[in-house]
């Protein structure tokens, strides 16, 4: 099968979050099960200076925004998938890939407009030509609407990384796409009087899917829709959950040169000097026999923040501590700077964007916080088990079906899921600093965390399903 990924993140240059690494690994996986696979991104300014990428002479001209605009296309090649560029400096060669001080840039219609235009004008040019086009996030959103609007042959499957972003846009901006004005409909793009991209892809995509099984079932409820959820329960069995994986070689204690020292599952010697680096790195008081809770994440409400910071002080009164990486919101980065200015020598707070610290405090910590609200599939609590860190996960999406709840009767589970409220997070902390004075327990839920292979192997045959049946 021929199979053409549509995105706008690519790890390591370009990533904002999860759909970043899935874009990393998920299109090799099929490449390596015998698939022709290609990825198609906006040449961010992180991906024309990686050089992974080589201009070639291939230029396409489509209408955009009403005239006829040019993209040069530049080449990679990456684990046996073939890797294009949209080039477009005034569009792309941004300091971020969507936006800075936590909003949007302003053109972000205009951009993405003229990258999913781009994206099915490549479509027509590749040969063979793609059969499936996969697409993934409201970024990317517009490709089905160009597919039907052009009459291509090409099937189309819609990949939601996250229901919350949607790209809506007040109604009269329709008029700066090139899409014929039958598509401002229910049926379409429109979605109660407001232009809706991520609407319009689950319609008038042949297929929908998301990243977790319980999240599938979820955003078709009132409660995680997203207002969303009666167009989702409309696609009926087109509309399927598919658990993300890792790539198990990029996130690998083992080989990780970001760690103060490599350990595996067999022998942790290394990870108690990983836990010493990070509280030296930091500049935290050594935990003296207390636990070191971790979080790498967004700053974005639905991950949980204020959760963690209504705990804060409970952790630091049972002598616990804390390490927080987060990026985003402005108001949660300051709220928790000001937690961190409390208590200096057992909280610390790190904001911006760092891969590095992110592995070490994966590696370093011995909980995992992962508190959300609502979680598509989640990536870091997969790292973190790999890395031996426990994850403490509220009870949605894809942490529900990656980390089961430790019984303690059985001696049986990989990490705690708690009712992600104020409530939920009190008693999630109290279990957590019992099975700390619990060592052996501890040692057991650890090593079941470690065992456990996270690798896309498994996605590969469910994705397969969905193009054969849209193929057929
Ligand atoms: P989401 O996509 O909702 O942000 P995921 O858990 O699926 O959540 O993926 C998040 C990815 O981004 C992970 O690879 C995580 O390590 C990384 N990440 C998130 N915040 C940061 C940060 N501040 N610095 C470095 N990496 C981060």
């Amino acid at each position: 099968m021929n199979i053409l990924f549509v995105a706008t993140e690519l790890a390591p240059h370009a990533k904002a979050g999860g759909l970043g690494d899935v874009m990393a690994a998920l299109p090799m996986a099929l490449a390596r099960a015998g698939h022709g696979v290609s990825l198609v991104v906006p040449l961010h300014r992180g991906l024309k200076r990686a050089g992974e990428f080589r201009a070639t002479s291939l230029e396409m001209e489509f209408p955009a925004g009403g005239k006829m605009e040019r993209a040069r296309v530049w080449q990679g090649k990456r684990g046996g998938v073939a890797l294009w560029g949209i080039e477009k400096d005034e569009y792309f060669d941004r300091a971020q890939l969507y936006g800075e001080g936590g909003g949007d840039y302003p053109d972000s219609l205009e951009r993405f407009n003229f990258f999913a235009r781009a994206a099915v004008e490549l479509a027509r040019y590749i040969e063979p030509t793609p059969e499936v086009i996969q697409v993934n996030d409201w970024h990317a959103a517009l490709v089905p609407a160009y597919v039907r609007a052009l009459g291509l042959p090409m099937k189309t499957l819609f990949t939601i990384h996250n229901l919350r972003y949607q790209g809506e846009f007040p109604a009269q901006d329709f008029r700066k796409l090139d899409l014929p004005e039958g598509i401002f409909r229910p049926e379409g793009l429109e979605f109660f009087g407001k232009l809706n991209l991520l609407k319009g892809a689950i319609t008038l995509s042949d297929a929908v899917n998301t990243v977790s099984p319980t999240y599938a079932r979820e955003i078709q409820k009132k409660e995680h829709g997203c207002g969303l959820h009666d167009v989702l329960r409309g696609k009926g069995k087109w509309l399927s959950g598919i658990l993300n994986g890792i790539d198990e070689e990029v996130w690998n204690p083992a080989t990780d040169g970001e760690l103060k020292k490599n350990f595996r599952r067999g022998n942790l010697a290394g990870r108690l000097e990983c836990r010493v680096a990070l509280e030296r790195e930091t500049g935290l008081e050594p935990a003296n026999g207390r636990p070191i809770f971790g979080m790498v994440t967004r700053l974005v409400r639905e991950k949980g923040v204020d959760l963690v910071l209504g705990a804060a002080g409970e952790m630091v009164q049972q002598g616990g501590r804390l390490v927080i990486l987060g990026a985003g919101d402005p108001v949660l980065e300051k709220a928790l700077t000001e937690l961190a200015g409390k208590h200096p020598k057992q909280i610390v707070v790190r904001t911006g964007y760092n891969e590095g610290f992110a592995r070490r405090i994966f590696g370093g910590s011995d909980f995992f916080l992962m508190p959300s609200r609502s979680e598509p599939c989640g990536l870091t609590q997969m790292y973190a088990m790999r890395y031996g860190a426990i994850p403490v996960v509220g009870d949605v999406g894809g942490l529900h079906d990656t980390v089961e709840d430790w019984n303690l009767e059985k001696k049986m589970g990989t990490g705690l899921r708690f009712e992600p409220t104020e409530k939920g997070m009190r008693g999630a902390l109290s279990r957590a600093l019992a099975l700390w004075d619990t060592p052996s327990m501890m040692k057991l839920i650890r090593q079941n965390g470690i065992k456990k292979s996270w690798s896309w192997k498994a996605a590969v045959p469910a994705y397969e399903k969905i193009y054969r049946s849209l193929v057929g």
